[in-house]
């Protein structure tokens, strides 16, 4: 088990403690211990160890030695197999991973219940799948000699690679790189975010009790810079990095990945534009747009954070939104009336909550929300913040281009196709977008002129694990999903056979 009663702090209860995984064995870390706070009222969840550099040297060790031993020696069929085995080891210890996740992040469990878990448990038998039937390529060619040659192509595994998560979609996230890293073969280590280590250490028991053989899958716990996260990025050990994270971490991250030529694989940030036009299903686009603001309290990389509404509709479209923003209501996260959790911690709130205040400064109109919600007492000590909409800000202020990661977003009127386009792509990310309307013609003209991984047309987090997923500009670099993860998680070989 992951959580073991140790050492207790005099005069308290038991605590429990998340351990690393190293090898197939839980291990306390050599660094310190770090406590993981419940963001629904400030409680302990548990004392987190953090991993040292020789720790996160073990754990490279581990998974190098994995991929020369038995794993390395799988059939692609074999692996897939286990993999699909740890997919129903998962679903079977379901609502101790639906427990870990809302006390990690204080999310409502009957969100956590239909998106985080299965889908986490999803991701393992999505990729199983789709890496089994991927075709490479084979070229005959004309020698001088007149015998010819055979070229083909191979894919073989990268190595070991560096996983590094973050906290919005712990599980999910997780396991959407691990799975395609051990359906190609290769072995990793795992670094999973500091506010939310406990899925991924639940995970391992998992990985043993499917029979994955260990240093296949390894977790080191720790905080980014100076920890953990920079002792894994910079070991010299690791083949390739996969991050999903902050633009800027993602910067850090390049700098360390630049000695050793170590090649990357970015989900970034995105400030995310949602476009409704005049003629769209007003309900739809209503239902769209507030679910992609206000999901998992805003903290959503694909959530949208400004709005654009054609002016025939714009007053009745934010009084409608304005309307949903209001009616969520706050609490316990196992209470089914529960229907938006707290932020991530407090520290986030105080950065969301810098934001509502410069929305105020700067002259906006709030017309929904903009503080902290009334809770009951026994959650006072959690990291809440109301639903906010806005409007009346320019595109260029600090709120219209800054990635909020928070439950709010402005809405702007506008006028023609292409004025909305220009402004939808006035930003330095490039990550998602929402079209709503009726006329197809339009929306797939739109959606070929948005500048992002992924345009979604009538709908929002729509998601068909074969499909690609990615940022544009700064928002990623690579594309994840379906086959399109192969570039990064395997090496493409080319054979050539002189007849
Ligand atoms: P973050 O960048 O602060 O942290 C992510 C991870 O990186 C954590 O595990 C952290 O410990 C680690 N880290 C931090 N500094 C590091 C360093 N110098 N070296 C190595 N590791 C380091 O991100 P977050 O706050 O956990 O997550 C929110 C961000 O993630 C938002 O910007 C959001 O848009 C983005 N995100 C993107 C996607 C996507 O698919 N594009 C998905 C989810 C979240």
């Amino acid at each position: 088990m992951i959580d073991i009663a140790q050492d207790p702090p005099a005069g308290s209860a038991t605590v429990a403690e998340t351990l690393n995984f190293i090898d197939g064995r839980y291990v306390a870390g050599n660094g310190r211990r770090f406590e993981n706070r419940s963001p629904v009222d400030g409680s302990l969840v548990s004392l987190v160890h953090e991993a040292d550099a020789s720790d996160v040297d073990a754990a490279v060790r581990a998974a190098r030695a994995a991929l020369r031993g038995p794993w390395g020696k799988l059939s692609q069929a074999e692996r897939a197999a286990l993999l699909n085995r740890l997919a129903a080891e998962i679903t079977r210890r379901f609502e101790d991973f639906l427990a870990a996740e809302v006390a990690d992040t204080g999310k409502p469990a009957s969100l956590a219940r239909h998106l985080d878990i299965p889908r986490g448990a999803a991701n393992f038998n999505a990729f199983a799948d789709s890496v089994k039937n991927v075709p490479t390529e084979a070229f005959e060619m004309a020698t001088p000699d007149g015998t010819g040659a055979l070229n083909y192509g191979i894919r073989r595994p990268r190595g070991v690679i560096a996983v590094v998560c973050p906290w919005n979609l712990p599980l999910l996230l997780m396991t959407w790189k691990v799975a395609p890293a051990l359906a190609c073969g290769n072995t990793v280590v795992v670094k999973p975010s500091e506010e939310t280590p406990s899925t991924a250490a639940l995970l391992g028991e998992c990985m043993n009790a499917a029979g994955i053989p260990p240093g296949v899958y390894n977790v080191v716990h720790g905080f980014g810079p100076n920890s953990a996260g920079e002792f894994l990025t910079r070991h010299p050990g690791v083949d390739g990095i996969t991050f999903t994270g902050e633009t800027a971490t993602g910067a850090a991250i390049m700098k360390a990945a630049a000695d050793g030529l170590r090649p990357v694989s970015f989900e970034l940030g995105g400030k995310n534009a949602a476009l409704v036009f005049a003629d769209c299903d007003f309900e739809a686009a209503l239902d769209g747009t507030a679910r992609s603001a206000f999901a998992n309290t805003g903290q959503v990389c694909l959530g949208t954070e400004r709005i654009f509404v054609e002016r025939p509709i714009f007053e009745r479209f934010a009084a409608a939104l304005a309307e949903r923003a209001k009616a969520y209501r706050f609490g316990d996260p196992h209470d089914d009336a529960t229907t938006m959790g707290p932020l991530i911690s407090r520290e986030h709130r105080d950065k969301v909550l810098g934001y509502y205040e410069r929305a105020r400064q700067g002259g906006a109109t709030v017309l929904a929300g903009g503080g902290v919600p009334a809770v009951e007492d026994r959650f006072a000590g959690g990291a809440w913040v109301e639903p906010t909409l806005w409007t009346g800000l320019a595109d260029d202020s600090p709120v219209m281009r800054e990635e909020i990661f928070g439950p709010c977003a402005h809405l702007s009127p506008f006028d023609d196709e292409q004025e909305v386009v220009a402004r939808a792509n006035d930003t330095r990310y490039g990550l998602a977008t929402s079209i709503w309307t009726r006329d197809l013609s339009r929306a797939h003209r739109v959606a070929g002129q948005i500048e992002v991984g992924i345009a979604w047309i009538n709908s929002w987090f729509l998601r068909d694990l074969r499909t690609s997923f990615g940022g544009s500009k700064q928002s990623g670099i690579g594309r994840e999903g379906g086959v399109h993860g192969l570039e990064f998680y395997t090496e493409l070989r080319n054979v050539c056979v002189k007849l």
